[in-house]
């Protein structure tokens, strides 16, 4: 029996302070620590050495308790190291303060509501990806996912999106607070690069909003939705706006209509619903009948309602 996984020499993901092979919420193959300059040689004897580790068919330590891990993997279909998909999420400082974000524990001086981000905040990913190009690393149109943090700050955004739409990508899709508007990301969804904003207002409202975002934006970020959203003429390029469910702050009918109206109102038409992370017992609460009630609004004023796989997956369990 050996042990492999499908993320292996395919995918790349900068993460605050180290790159790793993989998408998950366990590290994984750690490549290299960000700060350290990691060129495309040494992620292939990082890569070699794995892999040998792997053909003795011992289950690795570091890929322990990860969903992606398959027993009886046939190493033989890696052949080679092509970069497929990109996660880039070196950098977790935000102008938002929300609620429930995943990074709340490290909003200190990691993590600082902040305007600016310098690259001396972060690391450059643009040497390392440089070098992935150089030695012809990179598949034909990867696939590239921005998060943070909040990109629209970060100085060199506009550089990696060029680097990317070089390299022929083939989709974008960025997580946005949207309280700073972003020309990059704006070309981006006016271009011919199938391109998906995403952005969490979760409320129809300025004080609902200072409640959850813990920031006074709320005008902000709706202008900036409107402008991101007009002038899209490729239909796969899309604005989303979620709507993150948070026990007894905005469970319940009235906000959640009150927003589709508002995002039906400024002209969105894809939204999403979600449900805070630490939502409590979520299959047995309010929360399946919000959805229920969504649909139907949503069908009801012609808007596309999209339910993430997790969502639904948190719901069964
Ligand atoms: S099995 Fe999981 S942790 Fe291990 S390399 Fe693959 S995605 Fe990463
Ligand atoms: S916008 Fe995203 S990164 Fe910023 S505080 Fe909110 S959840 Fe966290």
């Amino acid at each position: 029996m050996t042990y492999g996984c499908r993320h292996l020499c395919n995918t790349i993901h900068f993460h605050q302070h180290f790159v790793s092979s993989c998408c998950t919420n366990v590290d994984g193959l750690i490549l290299g620590y960000g700060k350290d300059n990691i060129t495309s040689d040494i992620i292939k004897s990082k890569y070699s050495d794995f892999i040998e580790q792997l053909k003795t068919g011992e289950a690795p330590e570091i890929c322990r308790n990860c969903y992606a891990l398959e027993k009886d993997f046939d190493l033989s279909q890696i052949k080679e190291i092509k970069l497929k998909t990109f996660y880039i999420s070196n950098w977790l400082h935000c102008n938002a303060n929300c609620i429930y974000c995943v990074h709340k524990h490290l909003k200190d001086e990691n993590n600082p509501i902040t305007d600016e981000i310098k690259i001396s905040d972060t690391y450059s990913v643009l040497p390392t990806l440089e070098s992935l190009k150089k030695d012809g690393l990179i598949a034909q149109n990867p696939v590239v996912f921005i998060t943070g943090g909040e990109p629209a700050l970060l100085k060199e955004l506009p550089e990696v999106i060029e680097f990317f739409k070089d390299m022929q990508a083939g989709f974008f899709q960025i997580y946005s607070s949207a309280v700073m508007f972003s020309d990059a990301i704006d070309n981006l969804l006016k271009s011919d690069i199938t391109t998906e904003l995403i952005v969490s207002p979760d409320c129809a409202d300025r004080e609902l909003y200072k409640q959850i975002k813990r920031i006074d934006k709320f005008d902000d970020v709706i202008n900036n939705l409107k402008k991101y959203n007009s002038g899209i003429t490729k239909t796969q390029n899309r604005v989303i706006s979620k709507y993150i469910c948070i026990k007894d702050v905005n469970d319940n009918e009235e906000n959640l209509k009150a927003w589709i109206d508002l995002m039906h109102a400024i002209g969105i038409k894809n939204i999403r619903i979600d449900v805070d992370y630490d939502y409590p017992d979520k299959a047995n609460s309010v929360i399946p009948s919000l959805f229920k009630t969504a649909k139907r609004y949503t069908t009801f004023l012609n808007m596309n309602l999209e339910l993430t796989e997790m969502t639904l997956n948190n719901l069964k369990s």
